[in-house]
């Protein structure tokens, strides 16, 4: 079997990497930064799927050169598209399902940047089982007028605007009766609570919506549409949070870390033969994420359906995540658990780091879809089996 990508998307990494060599210098000022962005999407490297009226680069769909672009880039540490609830989640779904005006409106601002969002799906009593959320719209005198509450509701302390799920007909089936709103933060009747979370971070938040509202024609698809529309965020998400990329780089932090730290007998950790057995078992799981990859990725390149894989791989990577976040806590010991502020607490080996990061797995494994939810979902669609009797 030839993992090769060929020679045509080998010429074409010649590309990318003569591009990074001429413009890339490791710049963190974010005008600069912003600056090699617009660069990048000029080229056709960033934003690919989003027509350039929208401020992309309109390129045609190949996932092989998505590739190519972000190992490319990944290599020589070159910012990628700006991470966040918007670029990931709402522009994809307004590419597909949403009005032209609300494209053009809404896509520009958010890939630069300008404008954020965050996502109001979650209500208490309704995470898993979201199609049973309660938040009710109903339309009055031409805007949507919004009641109900929202939780574990990420960066809403500092989002312009939240894309979210609202009942709209009561008396509608629960899944036919939600629809898509986009609606913008900044006015009375909305109640941002932030939630202190397991890392001492408070980037979730309550949000309690009072008579808040938005206009008529601020809805993605059609009244009743939300639950599909949803879907296609759901899909983004899980995507996103799937990614073999983020897998290489945590083991290669880990083994970074495991060189440089002392372990039994003052030798470094990855001299330990108990700690690199470890190593290779996570290193496998990597590889088996990583080979899944191609197979989802060689299924898109021949128009067949992907099933359940791009579940498995959410399952796959946070569950790496969780596993090289606990060997690096071993690798550190108690230090880990020493308060990380203040003068004389920085931790030279990034302790505060991986307890963020071991911490934050274990939110990794909830958020966009619980791990049990979806072994469900492979168990009777990917693998045919009856529906678990426990739920
Ligand atoms: C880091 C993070 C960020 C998030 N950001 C956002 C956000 O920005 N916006 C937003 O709307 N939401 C957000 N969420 C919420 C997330 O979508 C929900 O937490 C998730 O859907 C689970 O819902 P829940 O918390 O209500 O748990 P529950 O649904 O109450 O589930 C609790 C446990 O029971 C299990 N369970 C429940 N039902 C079943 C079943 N039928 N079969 C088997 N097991 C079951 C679950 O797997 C889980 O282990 C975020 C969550 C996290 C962790």
């Amino acid at each position: 079997m030839d993992l090769g990508y060929g020679p045509e998307y080998e010429l074409f990494r010649e590309e990318v990497r003569a591009f990074l060599r001429q413009h890339w210098r490791a710049v963190d000022h974010p005008g600069e930064v912003a600056a090699f962005r617009k660069l990048a999407v000029d080229a056709g490297y960033l934003h690919r799927s989003v027509p350039r009226r929208y401020g992309g680069s309109e390129q045609p769909s190949d996932v092989l050169k998505a590739r190519v672009i972000r190992e490319e880039f990944t290599a020589a540490r070159a910012p990628m598209e700006i991470k966040s609830l918007g670029t990931q989640l709402l522009v994809p779904t307004l590419l597909e399902a949403g009005a032209d005006w609300q494209k053009e409106r809404f896509i520009e601002p958010t890939i630069t940047g300008q404008i954020t969002w965050c996502q109001g799906y979650s209500e208490p009593g309704a995470g898993s089982d979201l199609a049973s959320l309660r938040t009710r719209a109903t339309l009055r005198d031409g805007r949507w007028v919004i009641n109900g509450q929202k939780v574990w509701t990420s960066f809403a302390h500092e989002a312009d605007y939240m894309f979210l799920l609202a009942r709209t007909d009561p008396d509608a089936a629960k899944r036919k009766g939600l629809s898509y709103l986009l609606v913008p933060m900044d006015q009375p009747g909305v109640e941002v609570r932030p939630l202190r979370q397991i890392t001492g971070e408070s980037e979730f938040n309550e949000v309690f919506l009072t008579d808040v509202s938005t206009e008529a024609d601020w809805i993605v698809g059609e009244p009743g549409d939300g639950w599909r529309v949803a879907n296609t965020t759901l899909k983004h998400e899980r995507a996103w949070v799937g990614d073999v990329a983020d897998s290489d780089r945590l083991l290669n932090s880990l083994i970074r870390l495991a060189r440089r730290t002392p372990g039994p007998g003052g030798r470094p950790w990855i001299e330990d033969a108990g700690l690199r057995s470890r190593l290779i078992e996570v290193q496998g799981f990597v590889e088996a994420h990583r080979y899944s990859g191609y197979h989802q990725l060689s299924r898109t390149l021949k128009g067949e359906s992907t099933g359940v894989l791009g579940l498995t791989n959410k399952i796959s990577s946070t569950g790496i995540a969780a596993r090289i976040a606990a060997i690096a806590l071993d690798i550190i010991g108690d230090a880990a658990l020493l308060p990380h502020t203040g003068p004389g607490h920085q931790s030279p080996i990034g302790a505060e780091r991986w307890m963020n990061q071991y911490f934050g797995s274990l939110g990794s494994a909830i958020a966009g879809g619980a791990s049990n939810i979806q072994r469900n979902i492979i168990a009777q669609r990917g693998l045919g089996l009856p529906r678990d009797q426990a739920t």
